[in-house]
């Protein structure tokens, strides 16, 4: 089977969009992921699947935290930004909580320390034991990934 062929059929699976967070050496680094699941609750355990390519891989194995940042329907900018899609870097701004980078207007933060890992083909699995969460007050809808494109709930 052809790479695209797997692509597209993955793609039919919409989901929300997510940007990884964590410190690294005294600076916030951050990668696009919309390989992020809910896992358990009782330890509560979330996992986000990191390709071997990016240098988010490394970097987390290092750090052994991140941060999982539920990106609002208006944040397809910084979305494209943590891919790599800009021509241009920009500066983004963080708050800082507990060591970690976090996107201030993300729908919710997910603060984790690496639980446990799966290497599964090209990519590993990361599972975080949740630390923290933070949440807005009001409400906001997220963005979606669907065939390759972003979407808003309604479009
Ligand atoms: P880099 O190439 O180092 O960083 C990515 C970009 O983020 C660069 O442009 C960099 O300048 C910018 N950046 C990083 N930190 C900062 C900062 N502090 N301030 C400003 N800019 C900064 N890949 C996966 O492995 N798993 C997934 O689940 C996944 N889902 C994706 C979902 C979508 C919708 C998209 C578009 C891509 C997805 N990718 C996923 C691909 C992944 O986002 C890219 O391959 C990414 O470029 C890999 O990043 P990297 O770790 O190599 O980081
Ligand atoms: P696309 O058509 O490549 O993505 C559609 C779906 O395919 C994604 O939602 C994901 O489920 C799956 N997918 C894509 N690349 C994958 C990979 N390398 N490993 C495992 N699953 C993958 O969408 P696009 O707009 O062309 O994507 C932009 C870039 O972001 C591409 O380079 C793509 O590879 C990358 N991406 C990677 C992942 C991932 O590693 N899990 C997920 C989404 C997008």
């Amino acid at each position: 089977m052809d790479d695209r062929t797997f692509r597209n059929a993955m793609g039919k699976f919409a989901t929300g969009v997510t940007v990884v967070t964590t410190e690294f050496q005294g600076e916030a680094k951050g990668m696009t992921a919309n390989a992020f699941m809910s896992v358990s609750l009782d330890p509560k355990l979330v996992v986000v699947s990191i390709g071997h390519k990016a240098r988010m891989h490394d970097i987390v194995k290092q750090t052994g935290k991140f941060a999982v940042n539920i990106l609002r329907r208006d944040q397809e900018e910084l979305s494209r930004l943590f891919a790599g899609q800009l021509k241009e870097e920009r500066p983004v701004s963080f708050d800082w909580v507990n060591g970690h980078p976090i996107l201030p207007e993300a729908l919710a933060n997910i603060l984790c320390n690496v639980h446990s890992t799966y290497v599964a083909g090209d990519h590993t699995l990361y599972f975080g034991e949740v630390t923290d969460i933070l949440m807005k007050d009001e409400p906001g809808d997220p963005l979606l990934f669907f065939e390759g494109k972003y979407w808003s709930i309604g479009q």
